[in-house]
């Protein structure tokens, strides 16, 4: 028997609508390539969304066609979101930080016809643009004049593109499960791949992600969104605030200690998100130059932080500087990518600030419709609760099916689980500890050693900025651990210096058996350490 109440398509559509019925004179804050700060309301915001449906179809772009962006986080490329989502169109996210080749593959891939392009990006396309063989038409995010010298022609201007367009009455009825945003992994091996998001994978995404055991998303809260436009949808907060009616500010390209402190205290934002590397930047600036009644002035009360382990040292920090939790949170561009979240109990209530700190270096629990299981290598499951570390599985209605231009479920295994390529245990309480990636864990005779944890130790060294464990050949363990740090600027530490703090954090086995000190670590265009260089520049360490 089917229910009898109204089957409405969960779209953007309906996020953008209730944004500007309910929300009209939120703002949205933003820092133009000029540096100076643009403002707009969620209704202007939707109001230009319509002008530039009705603009992208005038060029020619149907539903289903994609629509790429190059471009930072502001304003129009936020208006593009919906203007090109609600009206069944494909957004097609592109990250600017790749190599060029990257850049060329993932947008020759995504097939866009339109290819929507930040002024201070232009000249990243420019020497691509003859080999970007769909791509029709090149709009320039800023007015005409705006525009910087370039070897390419017809160049579109946005600003008078938008205000030149009549706005379109309504958005279009879309069958829910239909594609709404296209986003590529980094491919740290192989190709990168194209995960194509549904408008019903994000909407619901979105209610899941504003609930109170999530991100507490609500129409009082102003988030600072760190996290980018054009990495698996800046985490689902540019919709989750329209479905919430959050005010948003998008710091454009400068994410500096001290122009992220500018919209910290001057916008009133309480909530902000980012992967770990931003946020040491960002304690590291506030502690240096901000007095504590500047700091205690700050609205900021919660941080979410994913993207990679969340170092204990950086919990600590942001408990002693300002007084706030980091929310820790894990997931893929294959998941939306928000699939667990760290947040405490009731029965943690009591738990001394150690115990505290300890769970929230934990990734947390699985927001509902998102269903996790860790198998042994032999694909049977490891019983919750069991400590045992396995491979990490997860399924949902946010998680990945196939990959954009593959055979439909292709990349699931035969129950439909998606193999996330991360080891982990979760413990009886459900919250998911990410030891490794798969690739990435250390084996040493049989057993297998966390570069996740031995990097979390050295990080806490005062003297050390980062630190990336990899699994190097050994005659005699198979692979053992090598320790690569960076300091802090004008300090010193010895390899035995190092060792010695490390010992009593762990098991001897662990214990890396050298430490190298470097001028800097490489890392992937989402800032992720790229251990795959390190490994193939360090193989013969422990056998030359
Ligand atoms: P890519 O897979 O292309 O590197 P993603 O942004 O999709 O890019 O990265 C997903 C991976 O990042 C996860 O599989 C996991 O290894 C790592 N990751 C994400 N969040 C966390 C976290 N909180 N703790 C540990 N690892 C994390």
């Amino acid at each position: 028997m089917i229910g009898n109440m109204q089957a409405h398509s969960l779209t953007t559509a309906m996020l953008i609508d209730h944004a500007e019925r309910n929300h009209a004179q939120t703002e949205i804050v933003s820092r133009a390539p000029d540096c100076t700060l643009q403002r707009t309301t969620w209704s202007e915001l939707a109001h230009d969304a319509k002008r530039l449906a009705a603009a992208l179809t005038d060029l020619g772009v149907s539903p289903g066609d994609r629509v790429a962006t190059f471009a930072w986080n502001r304003i129009p490329h936020l208006a593009l979101y919906y203007g090109v989502t609600a009206a069944g169109m494909v957004l097609h996210t592109v990250n600017p930080r790749l190599f060029s080749d990257q850049i060329e593959y993932i947008i020759n891939h995504g097939g866009a016809s339109v290819l929507c392009v930040d002024p201070d990006l232009l000249h990243l396309i420019e020497p691509l643009a003859d080999r970007l063989t769909a791509i029709k038409r090149i709009i320039v995010l800023c007015s005409k004049n705006e525009i910087p010298d370039s070897s390419l022609t017809s160049l579109i201007a946005y600003d008078e593109l938008v205000a030149g367009a009549n706005p379109i009455d309504e958005w279009p009825e879309l069958e829910e499960n239909s594609a709404a945003t296209l986003c590529y992994t980094s491919g740290t091996t192989g190709n990168p791949k194209g995960v194509l998001y549904s408008h019903r994978s994000t909407v619901l995404h979105s209610y899941s992600i504003v609930a109170a055991d999530a991100m507490a998303l609500s129409a009082k809260d102003c988030a600072l969104l760190i996290t980018p436009l054009f990495h698996v949808n800046a985490w689902g907060v540019p919709f989750a605030s329209a479905l919430c009616g959050a005010k948003l500010v998008l710091p454009g390209s400068a994410l500096d200690g001290a122009s992220l402190y500018e919209f910290l205290k001057d916008e009133g934002v309480t909530f902000s998100l980012g992967v770990p590397t931003v946020w040491f930047g960002v304690l590291d600036y506030l502690e240096k130059n901000t007095s504590a009644s500047e700091r205690e002035a700050m609205a900021i009360n919660r941080v979410f932080v994913g993207g990679a382990g969340v170092p204990r040292s950086l919990i600590v920090r942001f408990r002693e500087l300002l007084g706030i939790d980091v929310l820790q949170s894990w997931g893929m561009t294959e998941t939306s990518p928000v699939a667990t979240v760290c947040r405490p109990l009731s029965k943690h209530d009591r738990l001394d600030q150690e115990a505290r700190t300890d769970l929230m270096t934990s990734q947390g629990r699985a927001l509902c419709g998102v269903e996790l299981r860790v198998e042994s290598a032999d694909g049977s499951e490891i019983p919750l609760g069991s400590n045992e570390a396995g491979l990490l599985k997860v399924r949902g209605p946010w998680v990945v099916s196939h990959y954009f231009g593959q055979e439909p479920n292709s990349a699931l295994d035969d129950h439909g689980w998606f193999d996330t390529g991360d080891v982990a245990w979760i413990d009886g309480d459900g919250f998911l500890h990410i030891t490794d990636r798969a690739k990435d864990v250390i084996k040493s005779g049989g057993e297998w050693i966390s570069s996740i944890e031995i990097e979390n130790a050295a990080v806490a060294h005062p003297a050390v900025t980062e630190a990336a464990a990899i699994p190097v050949p050994h005659p005699r363990w198979q692979e053992r651990p090598l320790l690569l740090i960076t300091l802090n600027p004008g300090q010193k530490l010895s390899r035995d210096e190092m060792l010695d703090y490390l010992k009593p954090q762990m098991a001897s086995w662990w214990l890396p058996d050298d430490v190298v000190v470097v001028e800097e670590l490489p890392h992937t265009a989402t800032g992720k350490l790229r251990k795959i260089d390190l490994r193939e520049r360090y193989r013969n360490h422990f056998t030359a």
